[in-house]
């Protein structure tokens, strides 16, 4: 017996059905591997049924207000509609998004905020209709959880530019319910199938969470763009996002060149593949690159003067944005119309496209640098990744606050 089940049972007292019950009842019909620890006795089918549908009570790491810290608290995770599965999380990358929003810093926030919408865990149960997944699967499950489904770019699978909006894993309604929906930083999720990516067996799971997002975001320029090899590549700031566009440009065979406001991070960058890193305004360096390059990704994620770089571009080159959300600076319209140069922006990748990033990079082997921490550890994480301090990713373990608890 788990001790801490048996917590989480008597916080709930005796009227509410708890955990340990919902999994001594999902052992009993799912029989998966995960629930050996819990499943004692026996249950009747009909209990485990309904058990197993949920709702399901759910533990989440979330801020009451844009003011307040991080702390423990108690949500629901919805029953299973016919299409749904339910995750148990084991981790979930932290995003610079993900501190915009708990911070109120987009004008967007609702609280209780439970941010993290870069998520794996292990499929628990699933919905009466669902094909994609059965109990025992790695799954996870990046921004989007919910669109239209049916408008001209739902059906290219292009559900990041829905023309009815796309639904974030957090801080958003829940389409059919209304409900404010709660992100990653939780030990249960429940998602449509749709919205969850298969998780090759094999895979570094901590490591992988962070291409949820992250590596999506930069994968999908290099794929629109068709980067390959002999072309060169800008990648501009060095963080969670910039470290892993680095990491696919190289994996394409590209000749990236890294800019990064960090000196420590200029030794990084080479050792991450880029043929060479120029400190942020080294105007020497940025005179010898002009008309160079094919493609830049602008990983920053605040708006800055972006005419020295759009000037390292060569003919029918682009400048991608897909890290600043406000204004970025006027731009010389003689300095584009001279290269036929673009101005681009790109955001994440639809769900087929981020199956793709996931199973690309789990043939070989691309990973995202991580620092796994503790639920408890998330306030501090913040600011450090707001002081640049992280190399790369922040991982949050899941499991050890199952321990913990
Ligand atoms: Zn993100
Ligand atoms: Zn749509």
């Amino acid at each position: 017996m788990n001790e801490a089940w048996n917590d989480f049972t008597h916080e709930h007292g005796p009227g509410i059905q708890g955990r340990r019950e919902i999994l001594k009842s999902a052992a009993a019909v799912f029989a998966a591997p995960m629930l050996a620890g819990v499943a004692e006795g026996a249950q009747s089918p009909q209990h485990a049924s309904a058990a197993a549908k949920g709702p399901f009570p759910a533990r989440a790491y979330g801020v009451a207000g844009a003011k307040a810290p991080f702390a423990p608290m108690r949500i629901e995770r919805r029953a299973l509609r016919p299409n749904d599965v339910l995750i148990d999380i084991l981790y979930c990358g932290i995003c610079h998004s993900d501190i915009h929003i708990a911070r109120g810093e987009w004008g967007t926030s609702r609280f209780p905020c439970v941010p993290g919408h870069e998520i794996i865990g292990r499929v628990q149960a699933v919905g009466s209709s669902v094909t994609k997944f059965k109990a025992g699967d790695m799954a996870g499950v990046g921004c989007i959880i919910d669109s239209c489904g049916v408008c001209e770019n739902c059906q290219a699978d292009l559900e990041q530019y829905c023309v009815k909006g796309w639904t974030l894993v957090f801080n958003t309604p829940d389409r059919v319910s209304g409900g404010l929906n709660f992100g990653g930083y939780s030990d249960k999720l429940v998602v449509a199938e749709h919205y969850g990516i298969r998780i090759p067996p094999g895979a570094d799971l901590a490591a992988t969470a962070p291409l949820l997002c992250a590596g999506i975001t930069t994968f999908s320029p290099l794929q629109h763009w068709k980067v390959g090899a002999n072309q060169r590549v800008g990648v501009a700031g060095l963080g969670g996002l910039g470290h892993l566009a680095v990491k696919l440009a190289v994996a394409r065979g590209a000749d990236v060149t890294v800019f990064t406001t960090s000196p420590g991070k200029v030794d990084d960058a080479r050792r991450l593949g880029a043929r060479a890193a120029v400190q942020w305004g080294d105007a020497e360096a940025m005179k010898r690159l002009e008309n160079q390059l094919d493609l830049i990704i602008s990983t920053v994620p605040k708006g800055y003067s972006i005419q020295p770089f759009v000037n390292l571009l060569k003919v029918d080159g682009t400048f991608v944005n897909v890290g600043a959300l406000d204004d970025l600076e006027p731009l010389s319209g003689r300095a584009l119309i001279s290269r036929r140069r673009n101005v681009a922006g790109s955001v994440i990748g639809g769900i087929a496209e981020t199956q793709q990033v996931i199973d690309y990079c789990a043939a070989r082997n691309i990973k995202a640098d991580i620092e796994l921490i503790r639920p408890d550890q998330i306030s501090q994480a913040y600011d450090r990744v707001v002081n640049k301090d992280v190399r790369y990713r922040f991982v949050i373990d899941m499991s050890s606050s199952k321990e913990a608890a």
